[in-house]
Parts: structure tokens; sequence; C-alpha cells
């Protein structure tokens, strides 16, 4: 018998070394999992309808799609962005993630490629609003402005939100974002116009030993997830909180002592109130 896990959703990142992605959806499903989060080379790799068919056979809710984005690099960004939307209509997804793309190649103007980032979601935002698929603006931790996302604070992602009306919200990861002086006031701020559409968890190590896929289990860092979790459910989003860790020591260890650690981890660590 399976003990389900309410609350804890999976990125399906955090297990691409150890599974396929049925693999993925069906060790999810057997630790009582219910809601994950796949990639579009997973449905570039096993096919749009096979992904929402293998979703729904095991019961899961696609929390969101990751991901569209990267305006300021990709030259037929709009397009590729519009397929996005449809691939995460196609699968049911409930937001589409978008990380919206660091400096152009071989620029240095910042403002340039946070104007390039805002109406690239400006000219994409009709499709979405049409799909009734809501875009979801990651910020990210301000190391990754250079080549990944130049929106690097909650504030700097609410004020896209404000200038671009309905249709659009944030995704609040606690990696980009527990470092912020301001984080308690932008959640709030979050919360009240509704644009709080995922929560993704990960730790920050000490030290930090690969930019990228060096993102820690909860509790093998600094941060206080029950603290931000508060802080989320204050502002009125109940949400699962999204396990979603790129780490090459994580991708080393079986896929099934990953997932009862992340449900470990979880339920000591993460959730405000004991359910
Ligand atoms: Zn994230």
């Amino acid at each position: 018998m399976v003990t389900a896990v309410p609350g804890l959703a999976i990125n399906l990142a955090t297990l691409r070394e150890q599974f396929d992605f049925r693999g993925s959806v069906e060790a999810c499903a057997r630790h009582g999992i219910s809601a994950v989060a796949p990639w579009r080379d997973q449905l570039a790799k096993v096919g749009v309808t096979e992904v929402a068919n293998i979703l729904r056979d095991n019961g899961m809710t696609a929390t969101g799609l990751c991901r569209g984005g990267m305006f300021t690099v990709m030259p037929d960004a709009l397009d590729d962005n519009k397929r996005a939307v449809d691939e995460a209509v196609a699968i049911g997804a409930q937001c589409l993630v978008l990380v919206v793309g660091g400096l152009p190649k071989d620029s240095r103007d910042l403002p340039k490629a946070r104007a390039m980032v805002a109406e690239g979601l400006a000219a994409l935002l009709p499709h979405a609003r049409a799909a009734g698929m809501p875009l979801a603006i990651e910020p990210l931790h301000p190391m990754y402005a250079p080549d990944r996302a130049c929106v690097n604070t909650l504030s700097q992602a609410l004020d896209l939100c404000d200038a671009l009306g309905e249709g659009v919200g944030v995704v609040l990861d606690t990696y980009h974002l527990w470092w912020d002086p301001d984080l308690a006031a932008q959640i709030r701020r979050a919360g009240k116009g509704k644009r709080i559409l995922a929560h993704h968890i990960s730790d920050f190590r000490v030290p930090t030993r690969d930019l990228l896929n060096d993102r820690g289990m909860m509790g093998d860092g600094v941060i206080d997830f029950k603290a931000f979790r508060r802080m989320v459910e204050k502002a009125g989003y109940k949400g699962p909180q999204e396990v979603e860790i790129f780490s090459y020591e994580w991708w080393h260890r079986p896929g099934d002592e990953v997932l009862e650690t992340c449900i470990d981890r979880y339920k000591r660590l993460c959730r405000a109130t004991p359910r």
C-alpha cells in the first residue's frame, strides 16, 4: 500500500539520469506522488500524446511544463514559445514555466536584454491567453543573469506581470529567491495579485560546487523552507512544493533513494503546517 504524499510534486529533471520519462512517472506514482513537472525535451523524445497518456494512466497532475522563454537568445523565440504553449495545453499542464534568457551573444547591455524579455512576453501573451495557458516567469538567482535569465528578483518579475496584465504569473523557487531582503513583501504582493503559479524547492549548498548542477537536497544547505512556505501559504498559494534538483550528486544515486529522501526531507523540513 502506497502512502500518498499530498503537497509534494517532483520536477522530473530531478530524476533525469535514473529513469526514462515513463520510468520517472511510474517511480513517482510508486512513492505516492501525484504531481510532476515534465520537460520539453521529454515531450520531444516520447511524443506529446504519449506523455499525456502516461501522465493520465498514472493519475499525475502536470504542475507545469518546463520550459519556454529564452527571449533574448533564440532567433525564433516567439514561434518556439507558441509551440511550448500548445504543448503545455496538450499535456494539461497548469502553467508554462519561462526561463527568460540572459544577455544576447557578445552583448553587455543588460537593460536591453531586459527590454527584449518584456517585448517577448508581450508578443507571446495573446497566444497564451487564447489557449488558456498561464505563463509563469521564473526569476533566477543573479548569478544566472549573463546566460540564463536577466529577470533576477521577484520584484522585477512582478513588475513585468503588472505591466502585462492577465495570464502571467511567477514561479517562486527557493534556490533563486531565498537571499532577497525584500522577499516577504514581494511574496505578499504576488499573492495579492494572484500571481503565484508554482513553488519550487531545492537547497543552496555552501559551497556550491557547480554553477548549474549542484542544487542541494532540502536540509543540505542554508534555506529555511518552513519559513519560506509560511510566507507562500499566507499569500494564499496552496499548490504543491515541487522538488527541482539539478545535481551530479543526486543523479548518481538510485532514483528510489532520491524519492525517499525528497519525501522524508519534505515532511520534516518543508511543510509550514503538519498535514
Ligand atoms: Zn525552478
